[in-house]
């Protein structure tokens, strides 16, 4: 991962960002598409596929996602419902 990747803020984004655990869902193997978890690295596919990012986001108390690759898109706040 990039050391120059934005790191987004807000109330719940934990105080460092974690590095990707994966290069694909680490649920069903999707390789587009990929949220990653910004506490734990938690690699999962977009709602438009199976959802595990969101998945994993609301099951884990993790509710910071960020697109992937990390620091070229966007993040999203599930305990807000927003981008950051
Ligand atoms: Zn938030
Ligand atoms: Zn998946
Ligand atoms: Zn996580």
């Amino acid at each position: 991962m990039s050391t120059d990747a934005k790191v987004f803020t807000c109330p719940h984004h934990p105080a460092g960002l974690a590095a990707p655990q994966a290069d694909e869902c680490q649920e069903c193997g999707s390789r587009v598409n990929l949220r990653m978890c910004a506490s734990c690295g938690h690699v999962g596919c977009c709602e438009s596929q199976a959802g595990h990012a969101r998945a994993h986001a609301l099951g884990g108390r993790h509710p910071i996602i960020y697109s992937v690759p990390v620091g070229r898109g966007f993040a999203w706040c599930y305990e807000e419902d927003r981008y950051l």
